[in-house]
């Protein structure tokens, strides 16, 4: 985990996501989502705000790209120059119609945007590359931020300046009051309230049902593929939902019937809401599925062992590509990572060029590269037969006995490569003849 700030997925149904960050200092921020139904005459007030806010946006943005091109100094009122000052022009005029909050608030979001992205081309900011900020433009997600004396929760609404009480469904209350609500309308044409709270305290681990005694100590070695979404190595294979894959036909067609229809017709837009509905319920059910799965895996386990899947790398592969992304792999990982640290499991993440399908589970002795059609192979030296993915699986979790770095919640860094010796005094020799089981 960076020392900063990482943004981890915690909780997902239709209508919540919590996000929790957590800090060096060990103070976690959690984030509530909740779906929010806006009357139709509240529409209109939203809808202003969110323009505005994202009109603000790109003067200011614009402001700062001039700068940079004309190599001058940033502009140094520049709240002034966009909101006061504009609100005086002919042009403008109509953004002292909305909450002054929310126009203050989207400054602030373009000034964080623009910092962290000189930060990490100066390279002060560590972590992934941060790319310059966008122009939003209106056919795209929206959202609109409220400080704490702009709005106030009720147990069943929420009141926001200038907009008034919104109706709310709070599928569980807030720990502690929020310090900021953001207002989304995702492109689907839903809305939701997003809140940001300090969590004192860390939920209590949930209780581990004692549906298997494994001798290791409740571990799980993770192998993940395509056929099946993962196999465990406890033996259970968990099945593939291909969402994507399933929904793919009325997608084309979607996508056919927006093709046709003319630019900037009342019908484009509805078709194009259609197609956004679609992917909304594929991510909706994709999300619904790892949340289940992680969650599982991480209540029944102490000990979590998974590979480290160059993921971005992966997708590249043209055939392949359309089922990882459906797979959704990389959420899987995230969202693994930040329940073990939720709730203080050990989760190894295993270097990706360790031979994980080669090693005998068994006799720990290194077996031959194996084509991917052979689904089960016999081990030479103590004759036990493996199910390729099984046996896998519980390679992973042996990972850190044959030497592996663990990567537990406190000491996140770089995998450390395996040396293969480590594992087996074979030499590599035997390869030809053990490829034939
Ligand atoms: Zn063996």
């Amino acid at each position: 985990m960076s020392a900063s700030s990482v943004i981890c997925l915690l909780h997902f149904r239709p209508s919540m996501v919590v996000y929790v960050l957590y800090h060096a200092d060990q103070v976690m921020k959690a984030r509530y989502n909740y779906r929010i139904y806006p009357k139709y005459h509240q529409l209109q007030p939203l809808a202003k705000a969110m323009g505005c806010g994202r009109v603000v946006w790109n003067d200011a943005l614009w402001l700062y790209k001039k700068a940079e091109i004309e190599k001058t100094d940033r502009p140094k009122n520049i709240s002034s120059v966009v909101i006061t000052q504009a609100k005086k022009t002919e042009a403008r005029k109509w953004l002292s119609e909305v909450s002054s909050v929310v126009l203050q608030q989207s400054l602030r979001d373009l000034q964080t945007a623009w910092n962290n992205y000189f930060d990490s081309k100066k390279g002060k900011r560590k972590g992934k590359e941060v790319g310059k900020p966008k122009f939003k433009k209106k056919s795209s997600r929206q959202a609109i931020r409220f400080a704490l004396n702009a709005f106030t929760v009720h147990s069943e609404s929420v009141k926001l300046a200038k907009i008034g009480h919104v109706k709310m469904v709070v599928s569980r209350p807030l720990p502690s009051s929020p310090s900021s609500v953001t207002i989304i309308k995702d492109c689907a044409g839903r809305y939701f309230a997003s809140f940001v709270v300090e969590v004192s305290q860390l939920i209590p681990p949930p209780s581990v049902p004692p549906n298997r005694g494994d001798a290791e100590g409740r571990g799980v070695g993770i192998d993940l593929g395509l056929t099946h979404f993962c196999i465990l190595s406890t033996g259970e294979k968990v099945e593939n939902p291909r969402l994507h894959k399933k929904m793919l036909k009325r997608i084309k067609k979607a996508n056919r019937k927006l093709a046709k229809a003319k630019k900037d017709s009342k019908r484009r837009e509805r078709r194009k809401r259609k197609l956004a509905k679609l992917h909304a319920k594929v991510k909706d059910q994709r999300t619904d599925f790892l949340h289940k799965l992680t969650t599982r895996l991480v209540r029944e386990n102490q000990t979590l062992a998974v590979e480290d899947l160059n993921v971005a790398g992966l997708i590249k592969n043209r055939k392949l590509s359309r089922a990882i992304s459906d797979a959704g792999w990389a959420k899987f990982k995230a969202l693994l990572e930040a329940k073990c640290d939720k709730y203080g499991k050990d989760l190894i993440i295993v270097d990706r060029y360790y031979p994980s399908t080669q090693i005998c589970s068994f006799c720990g002795k290194l077996g031959g590269k194996k084509e991917l059609d052979v689904r089960e192979w016999t081990c030479l030296y103590c004759n036990t037969v493996h199910d390729r993915d099984i046996c896998a699986a519980t390679n992973l979790l042996k990972y850190k006995d044959a030497g592996g770095q663990s990567e537990s919640q406190n000491g996140r860094g770089a995998s450390v490569s395996l040396p293969v010796a480590a594992v087996c005094d074979e030499t590599s020799t035997n390869y030809e003849q053990f490829s034939l089981f």
